[in-house]
């Protein structure tokens, strides 16, 4: 009781001090940003213990969820250090993200992320990294249309962005979450979506392969088709702010199939180094465009709690995320950060391509100012 009490009051002085920052670097920023172009990319539920320290050794057992090949785990993930096991799960964040941009969230090393939200599951994380808000009244995943206002369609009200907003969404709940006829930007999805959503043009074949795959699960699709929609959209439409969401990590990690949600990581971190290179290779793109890559929960410890997540698993609330871009300085794996939560990052994206969204929501998160500033120190 006495240590959560400690805990609250900590977390209260860090939220303040991150306000007070926020608001001077913003002031400074607005408008200033070398970033035009700005991509939110999401794996469901992959937590900050792979993304730092690779591949548990626990788990690799059948009793601890390992249904697969243990020689091939072990072959594929498994290394001396942890160091050298998150290089071989996540060589994108490892190789690129950690030279040229920022990995926060490693607890190990003082560095702490979280969902405010209290609930530590997908709609109430989504709607609070989308919107800003940790709203006490959404407390499940039902599909009900999100009354918040996400980042994603204020910018695409903004000049410049209109009809350069776009989505891909692998579960079926995302586009109530987006409330995506009220935002108005097309969005690709495998799913049903609320009547009046505009969907993304795409190959006939993605939308006959995708929908014969729906035998895994009931509302989430593959990623790899996602991963298509997305470079599909960044060739065709070119959008200035993009909102890619993967699962599969989440529902192999339900199914306590550590091999399949190891390999979900890694096919997710090889997709965020593909769109990387085919921005960097579009004039429209290329040094203008900052990516933010995170998660809407993190899950329980290993051996057992890793495969679940929710207000009854504490941990879950911790979550990890990278960012790279012209205007995030590559100070690489952080630590002994401030303490941020997941409702300041709908405020950062809007910052990053030099936009304030707390003048439309107040009530939203502020920016987290640290991922803001190489152009106000150029200056
Ligand atoms: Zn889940």
């Amino acid at each position: 009781m006495h240590l959560m009490h400690l805990r609250q009051r900590t977390f209260a002085l860090h939220v303040i001090a991150g306000l007070i920052l926020g608001l001077v670097s913003i002031a400074a920023a607005a408008g200033q940003t070398i970033t035009k172009n700005v991509f939110l990319i999401t794996a469901d539920g992959l937590r900050w213990q792979e993304v730092f320290r690779g591949a548990e050794e626990m788990p690799l057992t059948k009793e601890f969820g390992n249904h697969g090949n243990s020689n091939a785990i072990r072959a594929d993930f498994g290394r001396e250090t942890p160091g050298a096991r998150r290089e071989a799960l996540l060589p994108f964040l490892w190789g690129t993200v950690a030279k040229q941009g920022q990995l926060w969230g490693n607890r190990e090393k003082g560095s702490h992320a979280r969902v405010s939200n209290g609930h530590n599951f997908s709609y109430p994380g989504y709607n609070e990294l989308l919107t800003g808000i940790a709203d006490p009244k959404i407390d499940s995943n039902d599909k009900k249309l999100n009354a918040n206002t996400n980042v994603f369609e204020w910018l695409h009200s903004k000049p410049g962005f209109g009809g350069r907003v776009t989505a891909a969404l692998n579960w079926d709940v995302l586009a109530w979450i987006l409330n995506t006829p009220r935002g108005g930007f097309p969005v690709w999805s495998a799913w049903e979506v609320p009547e009046g959503t505009r969907r993304l043009d795409v190959p006939e074949a993605l939308t006959e392969l995708t929908e014969r795959s729906r035998t895994v699960w009931a509302n989430v699709v593959l990623d790899t088709f996602v991963g298509y929609a997305a470079k599909h959209a960044v060739r065709t439409i070119k959008p200035r702010a993009m909102y890619v969401a993967f699962g599969e990590t989440d529902d192999w990690a339900h199914e306590g199939n550590y091999e399949r949600y190891l390999r979900g990581a890694r096919e997710f971190d090889r997709f965020v180094g593909e769109l990387w290179a085919l921005t960097q290779s579009l004039a429209e793109y290329r040094g203008t465009t900052t990516f933010f890559v995170t998660v809407d929960h993190g899950r329980g410890p290993a051996p057992v709690a890793w495969k679940n997540h929710g207000k009854e698993i504490a941990e879950s609330a911790y979550v990890w995320f990278a960012v790279i871009g012209p205007d995030t300085a590559p100070l690489g794996e952080r630590s002994n950060t401030p303490m941020v939560t997941h409702a300041q990052v709908a405020a950062t994206l809007a910052a990053l391509v030099g936009e304030d969204f707390r003048a439309a929501v107040p009530s939203a998160g502020p920016p987290i100012a640290e991922l803001v500033q190489r152009s106000n120190e150029q200056q």
